[in-house]
């Protein structure tokens, strides 16, 4: 077993991918969310995640997310309710399919005023047209009058970035596509391939010492998506926490010594010249490791 391990940084947020199911099937989902995607936690794994959590000591905010929260709405109430009465601050990312006309929206959110703070919408092209309608929205002008905390959260299209990865393109209040899940299979394609070996880091989570985590229905702690740590339903989160050894990790290891490209070199893998950015290159050298490491790249939910 390895030494004890004083994190600098407690791990402060714990977001529950409450179900894989989504009524969208976007290109960009990181987690393959799609309508016959399957997975979705109880009740009773919100409760023992909860309870985890509480003996942690460290976890401030409890996010509710999917695939589409909201598609399971009497465990993700009722989660929330639990999660404020244990003292956490809750949030939640969805995607508004649910607020079709004002009236409609205020019915779905008024169980939720004074539980809530922060609710996070996903609004941009991949989300559908809604035929004109602007679900997100409608959705935001609800939460207002409701007075619970709402922001959007928006993904740029691919061109948006551009052969650098610089952000200068990018629409204010976007956000770039990163090429990771179903992203990397449908979307990868529409930019110009850059050289593997430049993808030397992991640009984008702190693998070390992480402030949030997912957890999925199955208990799988995923410190970036498909990438476990360890399973809360079979050991508590406070071990997981206090014995995690990134260098040790065999995908988490090498991508701190040298990113995605450092997988490919490790495990001798073979891999095309260039790549979109570094998650394509991370998920693809992933995929190639699955049946080597099945318990650290699950569940087959994130892999498509
Ligand atoms: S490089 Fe890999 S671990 Fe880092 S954010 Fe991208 S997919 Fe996740």
């Amino acid at each position: 077993m390895s030494a004890t391990r004083i994190p600098s940084k407690p791990l402060s947020g714990l977001h529950l991918l409450l179900t894989y199911e989504c009524n969208y099937e976007c290109d960009h989902c990181f987690v393959w969310g799609g309508p016959s995607q399957t997975g979705t936690m109880t009740l009773e794994t919100v409760e023992h995640i909860l309870a985890q959590a509480r003996e942690l000591g460290s976890i401030e905010w409890i996010y509710f997310e999917g695939g589409e929260a909201f598609l399971y709405f009497e465990t993700m109430s009722a989660g929330i309710r639990r999660a404020k009465e244990a003292g956490f601050k809750v949030g939640i990312v969805c995607n508004s399919y649910w607020a079709t006309t004002d009236t409609a929206a205020l019915e779905w959110l008024k169980p939720l005023a004074g539980l809530v703070d922060d609710l996070s919408i996903s609004s941009d092209d991949y989300h559908g047209s809604n035929e004109g309608v602007n679900y997100p929205e409608i959705a935001r002008r609800a939460a207002q009058q409701l007075d619970i905390p709402v922001d959007f959260i928006s993904v740029a299209e691919p061109e948006a970035v551009d052969a650098e990865g610089a952000t200068g393109q990018i629409p204010a209040g976007e956000s770039a596509v990163v090429f990771r899940g179903r992203a990397a299979d449908v979307l990868a394609s529409r930019v110009e391939a850059r050289p593997w070996e430049q993808f030397n880091e992991c640009p984008w989570e702190d693998l070390r010492e992480p402030e949030r985590v997912h957890v999925d229905p199955f208990g799988n702690l995923h410190i970036c998506q498909g990438i476990s740590i360890g399973n809360l339903l079979e050991r508590p989160l406070a071990d997981i926490m206090r014995d995690y050894d990134a260098d040790a990790h065999p995908i988490v290891g090498p991508l701190l010594a040298g990113g995605p490209a450092e997988i490919v070199r490790r495990y001798g893998l073979a891999h095309d010249e260039g790549y979109a950015d570094h998650c394509h290159l991370c998920y693809k050298a992933r995929c190639a490791l699955r049946e080597r490491f099945p318990d650290e790249l699950t569940p087959d939910q994130m892999y498509g």
